[in-house]
């Protein structure tokens, strides 16, 4: 009767623990350890021993290496130049150097085994093309390119980053015959932190580097992660494998730093409409006071760009470490994860921060263990390979233990990027709401305004919705397990985040980041807090209602776009709204009724009334696999439209957009086709979900 009756430490000293433990110094230290070297997704396996042995050492005895053999590419060759022809012969007129500068003042960006500047699962070839500039290269975006007649097909598209996820991009290019893509970050997303408002730039100052160049992936996550051979099913060492083109590019991409755009930009000076005259969703960027003019073009069809892109193709093994602490109850399981592996040496924002961060988790719960901890439910520690190239590793282990993470998974907390600024922008699951504000009140914020300020006081509450770009989106949209993603973000005043380059380095965290690393322990702190809530509360500390009030938001939220349905073919929103109002009124009394079991259970019952207490037990039990498996309700076997992996109705990665989430993504899909036939078929899918979480709370 592990609900009842414990042994070890109390909740409030596995809490004192898991707050006193995590140091600065300590953090700093693992920090330096993950980041002082290339470790590229299945070619980090010193850290994956390393991470045991750690993991080990602290106390999680059961910790293992899982592997999984994954269809991956890694860089052999590249050329970006810009050229003139002249009658017969060619000039080069721009040779990119597709380097970042190396810094004295930080020691990873000189490597000599320093990864190149290159696109995950991009295609090789070679072509020499005119070239566009298409803004973002948003959907939409496209879309303007075609009603002004600007001629794509054949075409090199040159394009900003920022927005919606690059692999996208590529996707929508290749899908209109285009033939390659260079992206490049233009200094726009930096806001005010820019040279152009007197900000040096990295190493002297908080400005963006302008050889920064932002490496990537570009799968077409929003159709299916993990490894594109193996959708929905593990890519175990012999497995069958499926032509991967559905979701990767097969036009060749790059990326280039803003200084070696430049070139590329100024030759369309002149060509074509400008983009500040074009409409009013495009602006031009940040390089006007260089010259840049963003025109459209395209180029003139005597000034072409070689876009020259190899890459090596091969299926090889990807490791995970997997650390398990038993819990007294073995069939409700909290899981922890962060990827491991980096597109460059130092990855110290993305991801080894988080790294830092579950390193010193597993410590404090060791502490905990050599207390004499026992937690009540079981926890999983994961380190993740290969989510760079497509959320691999988290993918591949969900697909592997689906039915047993259906049977156990309580929820799934996720840190990607802990530290890179400070502002908290968590997005989850909203059964996890409640846990978040509980864990966010009991971490001290690192600024203090006014002393004694949490977390949960300077953050402004807002929890964003999940969409995709990290090792959640297996575990949510897949196998529906309640999940939450969280750090700290750059704020718009905080130094520029150099985003998969060279310079998210040890040293620009050190000295930019989290000079004193107290975000980093405020993140650390927030996790394991969180994880200890869900795993000792013997209710579990979910709460329907709040998903009962999301669902009414995020349907509200999607209303305009039904206008796009012909006008005789009015969509009703009633039968939603009406299973939606019906699932609150269960959900209120079903957090009531958890709620007065707890305090039941915190009464004193006498020994002779021991049936009651029994029967209580049982009551709990049958409590806790609810809310366990309400978040499956909402799973739709046959999937998503086009994109059959994805199964939660209420949760996926926007179409279009990829990080972002769509809400009710079946409807918004079919609103957004016209179609009102599927938007009604998706209706009642979604009321038939519903009434299932219904049937279980009631
Ligand atoms: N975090 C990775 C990115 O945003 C995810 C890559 C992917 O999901 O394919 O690039
Ligand atoms: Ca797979
Ligand atoms: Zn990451
Ligand atoms: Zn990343």
């Amino acid at each position: 009767f592990p609900y009842a009756y414990r042994d070890g430490l109390s909740y409030g000293e596995l809490q004192a623990i898991l707050q006193n433990t995590p140091s600065p110094e300590k953090l700093r230290e693992w920090s330096n350890y993950y980041t002082a070297g290339p470790h590229l997704a299945g070619k980090n396996f010193s850290q994956v021993l390393w991470t045991r042995e750690k993991w080990k050492e602290f106390g999680v005895e059961d910790t293992n290496i899982i592997t999984y053999d994954i269809y991956i590419n890694y860089p052999l060759d590249h050329r970006l130049a810009l050229l003139k022809k002249k009658g017969n012969w060619t000039e080069v007129t721009y040779e990119a150097t597709l380097e970042e500068d190396i810094l004295q003042e930080d020691h990873t960006t000189g490597l000599p085994d320093r990864i190149p500047t290159f696109h995950g699962y991009s295609a090789s070839g070679n072509v020499t093309a005119q070239y566009v500039y298409a803004n973002f290269g948003m959907y939409n975006d496209f879309e303007d390119l075609i009603k002004a007649n600007v001629s794509l097909e054949g075409k090199i598209a040159l394009i900003k980053y920022g927005h919606i996820f690059r692999g996208l991009k590529v996707k929508r290019a290749q899908e209109l015959g285009m033939v390659g893509v260079v992206l490049y970050s233009d200094p726009q997303e930096d806001g005010e932190i820019t040279e152009l408002n007197g900000y040096e730039a990295y190493p002297k100052g908080p400005a963006r580097n302008p050889s920064a160049v932002q490496r990537g992936s570009v799968q077409f996550l929003s159709f299916a992660p993990g490894d594109p051979t193996t959708p929905g099913y593990p890519s175990k060492p012999g497995c069958p494998r499926q032509d991967p083109h559905d979701y990767i590019p097969s036009i060749p991409s790059i990326p280039i730093s803003y200084k070696e755009a430049l070139p590329l930009l100024k030759a369309l000076n002149g060509h074509g409409p400008r983009a500040s005259d074009f409409n009013e969703y495009w602006h031009g960027g940040g390089l006007a006071h260089k010259g840049v003019r963003y025109n459209i073009g395209p180029s003139p069809e005597d000034v072409v760009v070689n876009l020259y892109n190899q890459q090596e193709y091969i299926t090889t093994p990807l490791w995970n470490v997997i650390g398990v602490i038993k819990g007294s109850v073995p069939d409700e399981v909290i899981i922890l994860g962060n990827h491991r592996d980096a597109w460059v040496a130092g990855g110290a924002g993305d991801p080894n921060g988080g790294s830092a961060a579950l390193t010193e988790i597993v410590r404090s719960f060791g502490e905990a263990l050599e207390a004499g901890w026992r937690p009540l439910r079981t926890i999983v520690f994961a380190s993740w390979d290969g989510e760079e190239y497509g959320l691999l590793g988290s993918t591949e282990w969900v697909e592997d233990n689906l039915s047993w993470l259906f049977r156990t998974n309580v929820a799934y907390l996720n840190v990607d990027v802990a530290t890179v600024g400070t502002h908290f922008n968590p997005r989850a699951s909203p059964l996890l709401n409640k846990a978040l504000y509980e864990a966010t009140s009991l971490v001290q914020s690192p600024n203090q305004t006014v002393k004694g300020q949490t977390i949960r006081d300077v953050w402004d509450g807002r929890i964003g919705t999940m969409g995709s770009g990290s090792d959640f989106t297996a575990f949510q949209d897949f196998a529906g397990v309640a999940s939450i993603d969280f750090g700290f973000q750059r704020g718009p005043k905080d130094p520029v985040y150099h985003y998969h380059s060279n310079y998210d380095s040890f040293d620009w965290m050190d000295r930019y980041g989290d000079p004193d690393w107290h975000y980093q322990v405020a993140c650390a702190e927030i996790w394991s807090l969180l994880a200890a809530f869900l795993i000792e509360t013997p209710v579990i500390g979910f709460n329907t209602t709040d998903y009962a009030i999301g669902l009414q938001e995020y349907l509200d939220s999607i209303k305009p776009l039904a206008e796009n349905l012909p006008e005789n073919k009015r969509f009703s929103f009633q039968p939603l709204e009406k299973s939606i109002k019906n699932l609150h009124n269960v959900a209120v009394a079903f957090d009531a009724y958890a709620a007065d079991l707890s305090v039941r259970l915190g009464e004193d019952i006498p020994w002779y009334l021991w049936w009651k207490k029994i029967k209580l037990l049982f009551e709990i039990r049958g409590v806790n696999n609810k809310y366990k498996s309400l978040e499956r309700k909402f799973l739709y076997d046959k999937g998503l439209d086009g994109r059959n992996w994805f199964k939660h109705v209420v949760f996926a990665p926007g179409l279009w957009t990829g990080y972002s989430g769509a809400t009710y993504p079946g409807l918004v899909e079919s609103f957004g086709a016209g179609d009102s036939e599927n938007a009604e078929r998706w209706s009642v899918i979604i009321q038939k979900r519903l009434e299932a979480a219904i049937e279980l709370l009631s």
